[in-house]
């Protein structure tokens, strides 16, 4: 069976365990979800044979759009505490591979085949197994309570959790001949903070343009400033793994404890552990951990 056969024999068992599960949960029949679920369920009985890209497409995003919001659902609701689609989380070494969201020649001409092959197979895998080893080695420091390796084991899991992360949007950010867009709030936020898409574009073409050496470009969003910014990465990593939210930070720059502790940097860590207000690192935790993305 080739990979999108099994991928649509994938969706419809997941399609069979949905329906199963909303009945479970006694969701009741005018709810929204049953709705869309049962869009889906069409959508998946009149496909043709053989499927096109675009049904696969398709196929796909709509699956996303349900399970996101069957999480907010059932957030809101909040009766039955941590069903499994909320539970999810990866433990140290799970991370794995995300199959490219379309075939590897499907983004010609503007790139090869062979780019995306390379590029996928290779490159990220490569990422993934780095990013596993690193917290493998890790979870083995804090077992042992041997960290002596640990300034180059964080320096891996940043390089290689960075780079899996960031490519798994990459992929997940293109589409064979892009869509129209964009829309909604998205275009508003962009015209409002960049004055109209065209400069917004130019100016991340810029950024993208005059990275010095490997890096990337990235759109972000600011939850503190609440707009968009455009950034640059050398590289990926220097110490930051993208795609996280920092929780709970220590200054260890000097002119945070130089005055009183001279050089011991190791008493003010100690003390400053006697400082920690756990109530707002539990409300950081608590709002950022609303943030889920599929698990790869
Ligand atoms: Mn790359």
């Amino acid at each position: 069976m080739d990979r999108f056969s099994k991928y649509v024999k994938e969706m419809f068992e997941w399609n069979e365990e949905m329906r199963d599960f909303l009945e479970s949960e006694k969701v009741g029949e005018e709810s929204e979800l049953w709705g869309k679920l049962n869009g889906f369920t069409e959508m998946m009985e009149g496909l043709g044979h053989p499927l096109s890209d675009l049904d696969l497409l398709n196929l796909q995003t709509k699956a996303d759009t349900i399970q996101q919001e069957m999480e907010e659902y059932f957030k809101r609701k909040q009766v039955i505490g941590d069903i499994w689609m909320m539970g999810t989380s990866l433990p140290a070494g799970g991370h794995t591979l995300p199959d490219l969201p379309y075939p590897y020649q499907a983004l010609e001409p503007y790139i090869s085949e062979e780019i995306m092959k390379i590029h996928h197979d290779v490159h990220h895998r490569a990422y993934v197994d780095g990013l596993n080893k690193a917290e493998l080695s890790i979870k083995k420091a804090r077992e042992e309570n041997d960290f002596s390796l640990i300034n180059y084991w964080t320096r891996e899991l940043a390089f290689h959790g960075s780079g899996h992360y960031l490519h798994t949007i990459f992929w997940k950010n293109m589409i064979p001949q892009g869509t129209v867009g964009p829309h909604g709030s998205l275009i508003t936020e962009i015209n409002s903070y960049f004055s109209s898409f065209e400069l917004f574009q130019k100016h991340f073409s810029e950024v993208a343009n005059r990275i010095q050496g490997n890096g990337w470009a990235l759109l972000v969003w600011s939850p503190r400033s609440r707009h968009l910014e455009i950034l640059q990465a050398e590289n990926h990593h220097f110490f930051t793994q993208w795609d996280t939210i920092p929780i709970l930070v220590l200054d260890v720059w000097e002119h945070a404890y130089y005055l009183q502790y001279k050089n011991n940097r190791k008493q003010y860590i100690e003390n400053w552990w006697k400082l920690i207000n756990w109530n707002d690192v539990e409300l950081r935790f608590e709002k950022a951990s609303e943030l889920k993305w599929q698990e790869f």
